[in-house]
């Protein structure tokens, strides 16, 4: 088995059940926090069900953990989680998402830009049925040039290759039903894929417009390059989504046209040569048909490969090809839909 991105500090006690997770990650943001608290905390004291809110800090080189060690001290529906380094914004969510006990699971940025007054809105919809909730910033309250514009660009590809129609992928006021985020594995920087990646499991995905305020304390810990960050990720999850289970469907497919068209062109070249005694050396066609059929022959075998590696990775992490949604026999009570 693999071992997570990231290492936990706190043992994983045995914790009784609750309703709602939060889900907060910090990466110095110890200038926000007591705000955030005092928003969060009669929010969720008001649904009047059982909760935890936890964070995660994410290897914070300010005050962050010991602002946190004292919110934990007043309350203690609080839990915190430090990660031993930086380990990225995806993994700490991560953390997270392993160590929450809820049925229904949100998360929520640290500065202050998700509203917490939207919680109810999102638990409303996952009551109604949905699976992953997502927040839509209708006004944006950051730059436009280094931030909007390239938002704007990355949520409109990847609606169309992953065909999961979202207007604000970037949002991270987002809510899940357990069972679909337990079995998503995150890597790199793969959060804001969550619902695309999801929706291979067959997910009913909803979006609910929230408040989004501009940052007030501290800094955005990214920059402009993160644009071409995305539209890598992008790829990868375009290529796990359609062809993880079947590989050789695209490798091949290239390779097989690819070859193709290279046996066709050193086919003509030698009939030239062999019955016309035409002289092909000093055609530079000939290099073409050669390059094409090697080429062709590598993308089969990588895509033999690939297909290897899959039908490993599949057995060696006890990883189905599909996802149940419900199971009703004798044993079992059948999962209704609003009781989340
Ligand atoms: N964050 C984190 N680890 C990182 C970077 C960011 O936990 O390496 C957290 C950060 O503290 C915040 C959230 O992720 O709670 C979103 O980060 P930020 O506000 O900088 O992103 P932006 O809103 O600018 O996209
Ligand atoms: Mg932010």
């Amino acid at each position: 088995m693999a071992q997570p991105l990231y290492d936990i500090f706190a043992g994983m006690e045995k914790l009784e059940k609750v309703s709602l997770s939060i889900i907060i990650p910090v990466f110095n943001e110890a200038k926000n926090l007591p705000e955030l608290f005092d928003e969060l905390m009669p929010v969720l004291d008001k649904l009047g069900r059982s909760f935890e809110v936890i964070f995660i800090d994410d290897g914070s080189t300010d005050e962050s953990w010991r602002v946190l060690q004292s919110l934990q001290q007043r309350r203690s529906t609080v839990r915190i989680i430090q990660l031993r380094k930086n380990f990225g914004q995806t993994a700490a969510l991560a953390a997270g998402f392993d160590y929450a006990r809820g049925d229904v699971i949100i998360n929520l940025d640290a500065d202050l830009q998700n509203d917490p007054k939207d919680i109810p809105l999102l638990i409303d919809r996952v009551e109604a049925g949905y699976d992953i909730v997502s927040g839509w910033r209708k006004s944006r309250k950051d730059r436009f040039f280094s931030r909007r514009l390239p938002s704007v660009i990355a949520n409109w590809l990847i609606s169309r290759l992953t065909g999961v129609r979202l207007h604000d992928y970037g949002c991270t006021l987002k809510a899940f039903r357990k069972d679909v985020i337990k079995n998503i594995k995150l890597y790199g920087e793969l959060h804001r894929f969550i619902p695309a990646i999801a929706s291979h499991m067959g997910v009913a995905i909803a979006e609910v417009k929230v408040n989004h305020r501009p940052r007030r304390h501290g800094k955005s810990k990214y920059s402009f390059f993160r644009f071409s960050r995305v539209i890598l990720d992008m790829l990868t999850v375009k290529f796990l989504l359609s062809y993880s289970t079947r590989p050789l469907q695209i490798f091949g497919l290239i390779g097989l046209v690819s070859g193709l068209l290279g046996f066709i062109i050193s086919f003509w070249l030698s009939y030239q040569r062999l019955v016309l005694n035409i002289s092909v050396a000093n055609r530079p066609l000939l290099l073409l048909g050669v390059l094409l059929m090697v080429i062709g022959f590598q993308f089969i075998t990588l895509g033999l490969l690939a297909e290897m590696m899959v039908r490993a990775y599949h057995e060696s992490a006890g990883k189905t090809i599909y996802f149940v949604r419900q199971i009703v026999d004798s044993e079992t009570k059948p999962r209704s839909s609003a009781e989340n």
